[in-house]
């Protein structure tokens, strides 16, 4: 079986790529498909924009696809910015513009209530219609400063406390085993697991 990740995000596809080692299933990326559309992640939700973006890719390439979306959720913050992560700070902001704004929207705010969580939806879209979906969760705190400059985006900022250490901090095979995203993925690779399954019995 071929799937295709629906990511240009060259960092997250050497990531995905891991997570899904040892399937016997062929990984093509965009790279291979140069004309795909750029999927618009327009949605209220994770759920929403992972799936959109499998759905857009299967039906583009003919295969099935496989795509992530990830949020933060901060508890003083009513679960904001979610989905909306990666422009909190505005359309064009950089991973330091929302930590910065993420640390002064907090600023006050004692360390018991500074919970949160990483949400990572990975969605599989098939040709036929038939779609599935996993979510990975990972529970921490915002810090107080930006503490690490191991990782990406808000990293620097989310403490894990079984660790004691920001997600900066740890080294990036303890953050890639434990991380919402291999979480999520772990699941996916069982449900691709079983379509693989399902496909070769009926086949
Ligand atoms: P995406 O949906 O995977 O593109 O993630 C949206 C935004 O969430 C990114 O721009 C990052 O700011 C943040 N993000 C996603 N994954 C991680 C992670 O593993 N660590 C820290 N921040 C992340």
């Amino acid at each position: 079986m071929q799937i295709v990740l629906a990511t240009r995000n060259q960092h997250k596809k050497q990531e995905l790529v891991a997570l899904l080692s040892g399937l016997d299933i062929t990984i093509r990326t965009l790279d291979d498909f140069p004309e795909a559309p750029e999927v618009v992640e327009d949605g209220e939700t994770c759920e929403a924009n992972a799936m959109k973006k499998a759905v857009e890719i299967s039906h583009f390439t003919g295969l099935p696809a496989v795509a992530d979306d990830t949020g933060l959720e901060v508890d003083a913050l009513g679960g904001r910015p979610g989905a909306f992560a990666a422009r909190y700070a505005g359309e064009h902001a950089t991973y330091e513009d929302n930590c910065r704004k993420l640390l002064q929207e907090l600023s006050g705010i004692p360390p018991a209530q500074r919970g949160a969580r990483f949400v990572t939806v990975a969605a599989i879209a098939f040709p036929g219609g038939k779609t599935m979906s996993a979510k990975g969760l990972l529970e921490g705190a915002i810090a107080e400063s930006v503490v690490g400059s191991n990782g990406f985006g808000y990293d620097p900022v989310f403490i894990l406390p079984e660790y004691n250490q920001t997600l900066g901090q740890l080294p990036p095979e303890v953050k890639n085993r434990i991380s919402h995203r291999a979480r999520a993925f772990a699941q996916a690779r069982t449900l691709l697991q079983q379509a693989m399954a399902e496909h070769s019995v009926g086949a």
